[in-house]
């Protein structure tokens, strides 16, 4: 049965627009993006950025698929003998493959590694010569479909053949793509579905894991302008609004004001699609589901590190509250997919929270291990210290692993497109033949801008999030005439642009895109300057964090490492734990609207008075994730009373207001990707003197 696309109100194939980017697609909608995604390789890092991608290679991206061969290397060749295994175990590889594979896919093409080219070309060859004669593409050669998770571990394959397509042009993909979307929508599609039954292949645990497929139906189209690509992503898309499932896109289109308690993965998932749909729709109901869905998670769910609070299913806010891995990149995915769509300077803003702050901060620094679940506050970290909700108390996830978690390597496969994905959406062009900076850090942009297209070379110059100053050079082989749109981030009041050393604009609105369009001349030369100010923001129990710029400041607590295991050489299992004292209030002054349940922080001074900022010497070419190159000092006084529980959990921030006679003394706060160990929610304390 074909779905008429009459049902959906509109023409589809009749307007898809010009687009004035030498970067658009050929089929790309009906509504044009407001920034166009350009090749991966297209961004190169430096700096501090290139050494902590350079460290993921020589870590967990580069080395998964030797010292976890049985899930990412082997896979494919195991098909036969894994779709006899458990229902879950028999996808749950190909699924965690599908991550790795474009995390390292990615990871080789930006930092242009040999060896790591030669593993995501060996991998992508594994993964097209295991096709089907006739396209099929899943995890059960012998019986397709008979797996829940079939078509959703597809969607994630295709995911790493998009990037590697982005890279390499390499025609095989769109091929292989095709062949092997025809085959499910041939073979399986997920409509109609007797009442009370989905179709098999797509239910995994919950059907929308499944439904993510329409990445590569619209990708697909996009390219081919395929008419049966984009009649499967329109069936797709009704089935997410007809099928009974537990998170339902029909509930997200009708009230995006909820209050989610599914799986934060799916969700964060799941939310982007009626985005990515209103491009060919044009129906602003579909984008807005979109947003409305997002606004929510923030709003009921958002920690101050940049995640919803999310041990598997998205709970209410909290100091030890923990995220899974995954969720950090599956929700920074959807974001840049939502800033290309609207342009929301928002998304590119929330990306870099979490990254720099709830991402680095689950990662050893050496890119050797992750914690499957992190937590705002942890002052501990061992095989009995975490409580997180789903999995009951003293589960082994806080721990620091290679494969986050032995049994589901969910997050590490997904850990490692963290970074790429970043580095790749840092700028993206316009389509009005020009280049925009979305993602800041230092990193050097190559590509085609102006009319003819000729190549432009963007140096981006700082140490940014750590300064506040990114100074630009372009470089051409001749004057060239674009729009350079600079993203000024909501956090930041103040900001102004010098032109050639001359003040070019000191009134820029915080939270837009700021252009300038010229004839470029090379050697030109643009510098941001984004104060950052330091904020306060309200957590649960009275608590307070501290924000400075992109970056959320913790507690600089001693860390101890401590090996607990090697079960791979030179990949250890980590615990750590605090070397120094942790029970700190933070000491403020109140204001009048006097509530002992909720101190408020009085209005003046501004936040910035409390604090001394430090550049303290670092090891030459060290790495800031290691060595914080900035510090806040601050006035903070010890809580009686509060304490690990049973001497290895950490508690609950207690309920401020603090009130004891201890001394004020100082504290340091360091950048929480900095800081393993941590206290992010402080209760909050009056300060007498300062
Ligand atoms: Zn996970």
């Amino acid at each position: 049965m074909s779905i008429p696309i009459s049902a959906f109100g509109w023409d589809l194939f009749g307007s898809t627009r010009k687009v004035s980017s030498h970067y658009a697609d050929p089929y790309p909608g009906v509504v044009t993006r407001k920034f166009i995604k350009l090749p991966v390789g297209a961004v190169r890092p430096e700096g501090w950025l290139k050494s902590t991608l350079e460290a993921w290679a020589g870590g967990i991206t580069g080395h998964l698929h030797e010292y976890r061969s049985d899930t990412f290397w082997n896979t494919w060749d195991n098909r036969r003998s894994r779709s006899e295994q458990g229902r879950l175990h028999s996808w749950w590889p190909f699924e965690q493959q599908g991550y790795w594979a474009d995390g390292v896919v990615q990871l080789a093409y930006i930092l242009d590694d040999e060896r790591l080219k030669s593993i995501a070309d060996e991998l992508i060859n594994k993964i097209l010569a295991g096709q089907n004669a006739d396209g099929y593409m899943g995890c059960v050669p012998d019986n397709p479909y008979s797996n829940d998770g079939d078509v959703y571990v597809q969607s994630q394959l295709t995911l790493s053949l998009m990037s590697y397509y982005s890279a390499t042009k390499d025609p095989r993909i769109i091929r292989a793509m095709q062949r092997g979307l025809k085959h499910i929508y041939e073979n399986c599609k997920p409509l109609p579905v007797k009442e009370g039954q989905l179709a098999r292949g797509w239910v995994g645990t919950g059907w929308p894991y499944s439904c993510h497929i329409i990445d590569a139906a619209l990708w697909l189209y996009s390219k081919t302008g395929d008419r049966q690509m984009m009649n499967f992503a329109d069936l797709i898309y009704r089935a997410m609004q007809e099928i009974p499932s537990d998170f339902e896109i029909r509930n997200l289109l009708l009230d995006g004001d909820t209050l989610y308690d599914n799986h934060g993965v799916d969700v964060g998932e799941t939310i982007r699609i009626p985005a990515m749909y209103y491009l060919y729709s044009g129906n602003s109901d579909d984008l807005n589901a979109s947003i409305k869905g997002l606004d929510s998670v923030d709003r009921y769910h958002g920690q101050v590190h940049g995640g919803p609070a999310s041990d598997e299913h998205i709970r209410e806010t909290g100091a030890v509250n923990c995220t899974e891995f995954c969720t950090h990149t599956v929700f920074n995915y959807t974001r840049l997919v939502l800033f290309s769509i609207t342009g929301d300077v928002k998304y590119a803003d929330a990306v870099e929270r979490t990254l720099f702050n709830v991402g680095q901060g689950a990662a050893k620094p050496d890119g050797k291990a992750i914690q499957y679940y992190t937590a705002p506050n942890q002052v501990v970290c061992t095989r009995t210290s975490c409580n997180a909700a789903d999995l009951g108390p003293r589960n082994r996830r806080q721990l620091f692993r290679p494969d986050g978690d032995p049994e589901v390597q969910c997050c590490i496969g997904e850990s490692t497109r963290l970074y790429p994905n970043y580095v790749r959406d840092m700028w993206f062009a316009s389509p009005d033949y020009g280049l925009a900076a979305a993602g800041y850090g230092p990193c050097t942009v190559s590509a085609k801008a102006g009319r003819k297209g000729k190549i432009v070379t963007i140096e981006e110059k700082t140490k940014y999030p750590f300064e506040e100053k990114i100074h630009f050079v372009i470089k051409s082989s001749e004057s060239i005439k674009f729009p350079l749109y600079l993203r000024i981030p909501g956090w930041c009041k103040d900001a102004s642009i010098k032109l050639n050393g001359k003040l070019y604009t000191d009134s820029v609105r915080p939270g837009r895109m700021v252009t300038i369009d010229r004839l470029w001349a090379c050697g030109d030369e643009v510098e941001l300057n984004l104060p950052m100010k330091i904020r306060f923001v309200r957590g649960d129990k009275a608590s307070v964090a501290v924000e400075r710029g992109p970056l959320v400041y913790a507690l600089k607590i001693k860390h101890n490492w401590k090996k607990v295991g090697e079960r791979f050489p030179g990949f250890p299992d980590w615990q750590v734990s605090a070397g120094s004292d942790w029970n700190y209030a933070l000491c403020l002054k109140l204001g009048y609207e006097w509530n002992k349940n909720f101190p408020s922080i009085a209005r003046s001074p501004e936040p910035d008075w409390y604090f001394t900022i430090k550049y303290p010497k670092v090891p030459e070419s060290s790495f800031p994730w290691e060595y914080p190159p900035i510090e806040l000092v601050c006035k903070g006084k010890k809580v009686d009373g509060w304490e690990l529980i049973d001497g290895d959990v950490t508690p609950d921030v207690p309920q401020s207001l603090i009130i004891n006679d201890n001394p004020e003394e100082d504290i340091t706060l360091v950048p929480y990707g900095c800081a393993p160990i941590r206290i992010t929610y402080f209760p909050v304390a009056e300060l007498k003197r300062k």
